[in-house]
């Protein structure tokens, strides 16, 4: 499931073929995704140009000159490719409508944008750019936790206020806007805090700590994502998902990661989710 460097390579990918370019034509292949599409999706996008491509947690935001917004969600599956693309070295031939393609746009520059999504957990919408922050979908989301708002003071704050486990209270997009099961996994790996640690009791220096952990872990992800953005024209254009290596997500059973450390990295249950930690770095 894509979490917030996911979105933000989908994002970057698509900028140089969707930012001030015109969906000459969208094609819309179904009524619906997690919810029905809005009414005269493709006719409200035809002719309209983007302005911005922005991101706020998991949604990419594209700002049109008609004064709406599309709003993007990839839910758990969801894949954008882009081919044509006449800003790379070669563009990809346009592929053939592959089962799954839901909506494709086409772009005045000769790029087209595939949306395709197996599973059809993934959303579009269309808001209005004026009052698009203060959506329902967008209202209740927490600061950006690359952003300003996101820092100690405010963190040591929300936590104190919080009577769940750490790893719960970190997962709740009220809280912090983006954050995943496998990024909040590593990052209190980094900070050593055990994931069933209460929120409210969390050392005040521990919760100053996991501020720049958060953001060097989500930085050094989006950096792990350009790269892979690098290779995508090769890839066959699809954006935003690359390979990590994570330092106790997915690694049960496997030795910690901790020089000198004896432990093997357990995985727990939490709220319905996986929590992989290691007892000795994290006790
Ligand atoms: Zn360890």
């Amino acid at each position: 499931m894509p979490e917030l460097p996911e979105v933000e390579t989908v994002r970057r990918g698509l900028a140089p073929s969707m930012t001030d370019a015109v969906i000459v034509q969208a094609d819309v292949n179904r009524p619906d995704l997690r919810w029905p599409f809005p009414e005269r999706m493709a006719e409200r996008l035809t002719g309209a140009r983007v302005l911005q491509l922005r991101r706020r947690s998991k949604y990419i935001l594209a700002d049109l000159d008609s004064g709406e917004t599309l709003l993007i969600h990839l839910g758990m599956s969801g894949r954008m490719t882009v081919s044509g693309d006449p800003l790379g070295q070669f563009a990809h031939e346009h592929p053939a409508l592959i089962k799954h393609d839901h909506v494709v746009f086409h772009m005045n520059n000769g790029a087209r944008v595939t949306f395709n999504d197996p599973r059809r957990f993934g959303a579009m919408d269309l808001l209005d750019t004026e009052t698009a922050d203060t959506h329902a979908l967008l209202a209740k989301i927490g600061p950006e936790p690359l952003g300003n708002d996101f820092n100690e003071a405010y963190l040591s704050q929300a936590l104190s206020a919080k009577n769940t486990p750490i790893k719960t209270a970190l997962l709740d997009q009220r809280l912090v806007a983006g954050l995943g099961n496998i990024y909040v996994c590593e990052a209190l790996f980094r900070a050593g805090v055990n994931p069933t640690q209460k929120a409210k009791d969390l050392a005040p220096d521990k919760a100053a700590a996991l501020v720049p952990i958060i953001r060097e872990i989500l930085l050094d992800a989006i950096e792990a994502g350009g790269s892979s953005l690098k290779d995508f024209r090769q890839a066959g254009g699809e954006l935003g998902y690359f390979q990590h290596r994570f330092r106790v997500y997915g690694r049960e059973g496997e030795p910690c990661v901790t020089q000198d450390c004896a432990s093997a990295v357990e995985r727990i249950v939490q709220s319905g989710r996986s929590t992989f930690f290691c007892p000795t770095c994290q006790s």
